[in-house]
């Protein structure tokens, strides 16, 4: 198989197969992110997909899922993207369920047509790093699209029937636009309506332009404790039913599973007493140990 510098799968899912069919993140410049940074983009040649798939159809003949990789794979138009979905499904017969990450820039130049038709090769859910509604944010971490991008493509990929999550970024406006960011994310998560919402914490990595913005004093790191608050007003203000987990560095309990809106106050509860007599500095100590997104 082929696979290009470290490999990010799906954590839920740690058994299925994976098939790199591009290298690197079209974009790479968000200002905290350090995942891609020795690995420029790049399309897989055809010949290393089909090697891949040939090798694939040997060792898992009945695999019905799995992860393409790798940052953005979807940034491909569907004129490229559809015949590798052939391929797969021409390899792997039983496939049912095609999962990948991808920016929502790469809905953009497909049309809810090609998206329906991508759907039914197998095309059921994608992975949004969204990190923010909030569009001071989006610019600040240098995302590459508003909030009004995030509405209109996730408004196709409901219309086109596939399963998406989105990801709020704990942390990411620093102190100085800590509330906005959590109540203008919860209302843009709430309108989009995924099928899960995901949630991590922000780690200053070394080399990224956002720590040499905390260096300049122009941001703010929030406390874990106001990692916490801020987690919870973004919380409270969510009003979609959908699966919610989190990456957070403070293990509450009732945090992750799904029903959302049944568990709301649970979660809620569950922060407030993280907040009041959770171990932040230990919390503080597991961020700081953290060397990847
Ligand atoms: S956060 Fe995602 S989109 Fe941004 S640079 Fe990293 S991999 Fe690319």
């Amino acid at each position: 198989m082929h696979f290009t510098g470290t490999v990010y799968r799906n954590p839920y899912w740690p058994t299925w197969p994976l098939l790199e069919i591009t290298q690197g993140c079209t974009h790479n410049r968000c200002r905290f992110c350090t995942m891609y940074k020795d690995v420029p983009f790049r399309m897989n040649p055809p010949e290393w997909i089909e090697a891949d798939l040939r090798e694939l159809a040997q060792s898992d003949p009945d695999a019905s899922t799995i992860q393409l990789l790798s940052a953005n794979p979807l940034c491909m138009t569907y004129d490229k993207l559809a015949p590798i979905l052939e391929r797969i499904n021409h390899y792997l017969p039983k496939m049912e369920y095609i999962y990948a990450a991808t920016r929502v820039t790469d809905i953009r130049n497909k049309t809810v047509d090609e998206l329906k038709s991508l759907r039914e090769m197998g095309l059921r859910e994608i992975s949004l790093g969204v990190e923010s509604g909030d569009d001071q944010t989006l610019e600040r971490v240098n995302k590459g699209y508003r909030a009004a991008d995030i509405l209109e493509q996730c408004g196709k990929l409901t219309e086109a029937g596939i399963d998406f999550w989105m990801t709020f970024l704990n942390g990411a406006a620093g102190k100085e636009h800590s509330a906005e960011h959590a109540l203008h994310s919860a209302e843009i998560f709430s309108r989009c309506k995924p099928m899960t919402v995901g949630t991590g914490g922000l780690v200053l990595f070394p080399g990224t332009p956002l720590l040499e913005d905390v260096a300049r004093g122009t941001f703010t790191p929030l406390s874990e404790k106001e990692m916490l608050i801020e987690l919870k007003t973004f919380v409270e203000n969510l009003t979609c039913d959908c699966a919610f987990i989190t990456h957070h560095t403070v293990s509450g309990r009732n945090l992750t599973g799904p029903d959302f809106l049944r568990r709301k106050d649970r979660i809620v509860a569950s922060l407030e007493h993280e907040i009041r007599h959770g171990d932040l500095d230990r919390a503080a100590a597991v961020r700081r140990s953290k060397r990847s997104l």
